[in-house]
């Protein structure tokens, strides 16, 4: 396999990959918003809401009652099937109830509602921790990858960067799938976002420190940072902390979705994960950076999944910030934690615009998967009529998965489900690029998302 040379900016990394993957498209980034608002930590909430379903897979089972006093960090849910993560409470106090919150994405779930009592691990020593430099690599082979996983799995960890699967199902020791390339995900290709940027500048040991964890956990061969060229201060700072370790900052080149898991594999490693199969599938376990510094937490201070840093970002609020901040707290807090909306604020979206839900409820809780509130303006909003598809292919260029979007989005409108499977309806990630250039302005990848909830209910019967 010829390997190609990256020039990194700040020195040159080798890797096979090109840095890049076929289509894909180059919305503007918009990260200027808040890509300079180092982390701010939030004051702890009065109270703290907590679904009992954060991840993929089943939800967990609360293994408290109303009125039970929790301590901070103690598990409130216990995640009791395979692909499951347990919850923790960031805050200590009373169970009040367990109740029902809609989150984002329209689904309805129980929730463990939690009000605030007694004393109180503040915030800020917690962000003090990540932050720190000292993440004692030296004591790292003392863990074996059973013990890794072990940790992993009581710390009630889940993919940050959006998708929340397990991640101790990721580095579970697998006969059947030996795992070569542990590939960290730094891009951050959505518009807007700057959580993962701000965590790798301001705290790059603690991602070093997982990366090395969970990639001795799956016992990879080659551990890759990877960050988009348009970074180039999160670059730097991974050089830096990666420096004497085996672990490898990886620059590809900016482009969306260039942070989804097959793009990432293509640009880096220049394989194909096959249709319907998983990295795995070829050798490859990725995880967001934001993740890894949970492994580092789990691993090493022995300390759940309780807090993460959402970006509150967008036209349409008033001081943009990327904000340290306990899971369970309600999104409203975090906008007026950010000096509330602006008068032409027009849409309210959880994560980024690309491949985020728009939302009004303001009382929804954060949470492990909130990497963002985008609050856009009605000029960022302001979008033509639906028209008749005029047959450009745009939708299909820019498709990252070679699919024909206008086809499964017309097998979606008249709900013929046999079709949308002969499509491969299944392998659509909802990237939304299709929908950013179809200059009919067909809301493509919402019919698509509607097609794929026909086919699972089909495939029910
Ligand atoms: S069909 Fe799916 S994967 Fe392809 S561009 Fe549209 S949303 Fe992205
Ligand atoms: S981009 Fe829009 S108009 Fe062009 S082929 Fe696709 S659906 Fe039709």
């Amino acid at each position: 396999m010829e390997r190609l040379e990256i020039m990194g900016i700040f020195g040159s990394k080798e890797f096979p990959g090109t840095g890049s993957f076929p289509h894909g498209i180059h919305p503007p980034g918009n990260k200027f918003y808040s890509a300079g608002a180092q982390v701010e930590v939030i004051t702890v909430p009065d109270k703290v809401v907590l679904p009992l379903l954060q991840h993929i897979g089943a939800p967990c089972e609360p293994v408290v009652k109303p009125r039970q006093t929790v301590a901070c960090g103690e598990m409130v849910g216990e995640g009791q099937a395979f692909v499951s993560a347990s919850l923790h409470t960031p805050v200590a106090g009373k169970v009040k109830k367990i109740g029902v919150v809609t989150l984002p994405n329209g689904r309805h779930l129980p929730a463990i509602e939690i009000k605030t009592e007694g004393e109180q691990q503040p915030c800020n020593e917690l962000w003090e921790e990540m932050t720190s430099t000292d993440w004692s690599l030296s004591t790292i082979p003392d863990y074996s990858p059973d013990e890794i996983a072990r940790l992993i799995h009581a710390a009630g960890i889940v993919g940050l960067g959006g998708a929340a699967f397990p991640t101790h199902v990721k580095v579970m020791p697998n006969d059947k799938r030996l795992i070569d390339s542990l590939l960290v995900n730094g891009c951050e290709c959505e518009p807007y976002l700057t959580c993962d940027y701000r965590l790798m500048k301001e705290a790059p040991h603690a991602i070093v420190a997982g990366a090395l964890l969970a990639g001795r956990a799956v016992s990879a061969k080659e551990i890759f940072i990877c960050i988009e060229d348009n970074k180039p201060e999160a670059i730097e700072a991974l050089e830096l902390a990666t420096r004497n370790t085996v672990v490898q900052v990886a620059v590809v080149r900016t482009k969306y979705p260039q942070g989804s898991e097959k793009q990432l594999v293509k640009a880096v490693l220049n394989l194909d994960v096959p249709l319907g199969g998983l990295p795995s599938d070829v050798g490859v376990a990725l995880s967001n950076v934001g993740t890894m510094a949970a492994v580092a937490r789990a691993v090493i201070k022995k300390g759940p999944l309780t807090h993460r840093i959402v970006s509150v970002t967008g036209g349409g609020i008033v001081t943009p910030k990327n904000i340290f901040t306990p899971i369970g707290i309600s999104m409203g807090e975090l906008i007026d934690f950010c000096g509330g909306l602006t008068e032409d604020a027009a849409r309210i979206i959880a994560g980024g615009p690309m491949m985020g839900f728009a939302f009004s409820d303001l009382t929804t809780p954060v949470t492990k998967g909130t990497s963002g509130i985008t609050i856009l303006t009605h000029a960022e909003t302001a979008s033509g009529e639906e028209t008749a598809c005029v047959r450009c292919g745009r939708c299909v260029e820019a498709c990252p998965m070679n699919l024909v979007p206008t086809r499964l989005a017309m097998a979606a409108r008249y709900k013929n489900t046999a079709l949308a499977r002969q499509y491969n309806i299944n392998a659509c990630f909802e990237c939304g690029s299709c929908t950013y250039v179809c200059p009919a302005n067909i809301k493509l990848v919402q019919l698509i998302r509607t097609g794929k909830a026909q086919v699972a209910a089909a495939m029910k019967r």
